[in-house]
């Protein structure tokens, strides 16, 4: 059904640097208000009196999830700008034909650990437009971001601040490298999982963590689930923090386990406290790995902490299996009985198999490995592929893929590599969640409609973050001032390809994915040099 829509307001023509300024986005909404109004010919008109636009997507579906717009249209592009969407033909320096097409708002990705430029061309050819790295987040956060502007991305990035870095470097007097390697060697040392830290290791850990506010970061990553001993007081703190400064957390949840003590749902009730508690918004990260075979209970509880107002926020990946190192306190004590009777066999390296001795090998000698680790199996199990959709499609909930470094015999991949070598290894959604999610949710099992889905993808994130980082209100929307962030696919053969084993196979289906108004994918293939992603942080008020 055609939902509002219109064609170039002659005043978006702001100077480029009140754009960048993030002035913009407040001058959009007055003016789509006021363009609505405006007549569908007359809009139409004026877009040919435009003349040029500097990229037109030609005759595709254009669904915008936001305003229900669902019709054959033209988008035009100028300055890395939506400046019309048409249903007459648009005149631009260069044309895609989008015919037979759906063209949608770029993909945002609310959780993406492989922050090197492979895994961002990986992440491109799977739709994704906007990559964030808000669970483990980083920190300095400032060299982070400075590190990938010098390296130049396809898609836009961002972070959040680690708050687990933060405590990290104070327990162990390890400096933070804005790397998540840092991570990895963190896993060799043994005194930041289960340790309390005092009030006023507390205080310097709340302080690391607002300097990485003050440097733009985009929330509070809080990894909880790697240190699960930590005081409730210092997740309490940490959470007031987020309170006060107006921005999200993003948790993998303390426990991990489908019995109690120290479950799962206990976990899940602990961020619904401090939803309640501080009045933070609490942003839980991936939700099927997380709540596993409890998804029914957990449900019950998410939504009735939403139904009471409480600012909780959710994101699901379409995969039975997790990723994670080796090392990682998940894996200890009575972690068989805690998974709901998993084994050593559950966990894979590059694909084989752990037995216990082996398991236990890596877990002394290389504690920071990625391996794979399978909570449910839905390939095998009717009920696990249902616990799995009831994770996935939670209401409200955004689609996040989690996706993570790839590497080659154990050593990451980073710089300009592609295409990845053979051997190249990471968890499948590193390539193919967003693609996987359209072939099997939307298009195969049809679980949700077209436009619910790409609302997952699109608006729901980005919806997220809108409340404390105002450029995202310009993500996430296919409309006229938007940012040209899109994408354009086959929706009959759009489709993940990368298996547990082989990982290693780029989404197909995705014939453009254009950021900030440049094609990094053109007729599905990467454009190597194209680099036009952009940094996405919270504007910060300077003193
Ligand atoms: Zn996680």
């Amino acid at each position: 059904m055609p939902g509002p829509e219109v064609s170039t307001p002659r005043t978006l023509s702001a100077p480029s640097a009140a754009r960048a300024a993030g002035a913009a986005w407040i001058l959009m909404g007055s003016l789509v208000a006021a363009s609505v109004v405006e007549a569908q010919s007359s809009a139409d008109a004026r877009a040919a009196e435009q003349g040029l636009f500097d990229l037109v997507v030609a005759n595709g579906r254009v669904i915008d999830p936001e305003t229900g717009l669902d019709g054959m249209r033209s988008v035009g592009i100028r300055d890395g700008r939506i400046e019309a969407i048409s249903r007459t033909p648009l005149r631009g320096r260069t044309v895609l034909d989008a015919s037979g097409l759906v063209v949608a708002p770029g993909l945002i990705d609310l959780h993406a650990h492989g922050q090197d430029l492979p895994a961002a061309r990986m992440q491109a050819l799977d739709g994704v437009t906007t990559a964030l790295e808000l669970e483990a987040g980083t920190l300095p956060v400032a060299a982070a971001y400075e590190r990938i502007a010098r390296e130049g991305r396809p898609i836009n990035y961002g972070f959040s601040a680690s708050w687990l870095f933060a405590r990290i470097a104070e327990k162990e007097e390890m400096e933070p490298t804005g790397s998540v390697t840092f991570f990895q060697e963190a896993q060799r040392r043994k005194g930041w999982q289960y340790t309390l830290a005092s009030p006023e290791e507390t205080a310097r850990i709340i302080a690391r963590v607002e300097r990485g506010l003050q440097e733009g970061a985009l929330g509070i990553g809080v990894l909880a689930g790697y240190a699960p001993g930590y005081g409730r007081k210092e997740a309490f703190a940490v959470a007031q923090l987020a309170a006060r400064v107006r921005v999200p957390t993003f948790t993998h949840v303390r426990y991990n386990s489908v019995i109690e003590p120290q479950s799962s749902f206990e976990a899940i009730a602990e961020i619904v406290s401090l939803a309640a508690a501080t009045g933070a918004h609490m942003h839980i990260n991936h939700l099927n790995s997380s709540s596993m075979r409890d998804i029914p209970r957990i449900a019950e509880l998410l939504r009735g902490a939403q139904g009471r107002g409480l600012r909780i926020t959710t994101e699901a990946y379409p995969y039975g299996a997790g990723s994670t190192v080796v090392g990682a306190e998940l894996f200890r004590g009575n972690w068989r009985e805690r998974l709901g009777g998993a084994t050593a066999g559950d966990i894979e390296l590059a694909g084989v198999p752990f037995n216990d001795s082996t398991l236990a090998e890596a877990q002394a000698k290389t504690p920071g490995a990625w391996i794979i680790a399978h909570y449910l199996r839905p390939d095998r199990s009717a009920a696990d592929q249902d616990y799995l959709d009831q994770s996935v499609l939670f209401p409200g909930g955004a689609i996040a893929s989690d996706a993570m470094p790839w590497t080659s015999k154990g050593t990451p991949i980073t710089g300009d590599v592609w295409p990845l070598p053979d051997d190249a290894f990471a968890h499948p959604r590193s390539a193919g969640t967003f693609t996987r999610f359209l072939r099997d949710y939307v298009r195969e099992r049809r679980k949700v409609t077209l436009r619910e889905g790409l609302r997952r993808m699109t608006l729901i994130p980005a919806q997220i973050l809108e409340g404390s980082v105002p450029p995202m209100k310009r993500k996430g929307r296919l409309q006229v001032g938007t940012d040209a962030d899109l994408i354009a696919f086959d929706l009959a053969t759009v489709s993940d390809r990368g298996t547990y084993t082989q990982p290693n196979q780029t989404a197909v289906g995705m014939r453009y994915v254009i950021v900030n108004g440049t094609a990094v994918i053109r007729d599905g293939v990467l454009a190597r040099d194209a680099l036009p992603g952009r940094a996405i942080r919270r504007p910060v008020a300077t003193r």
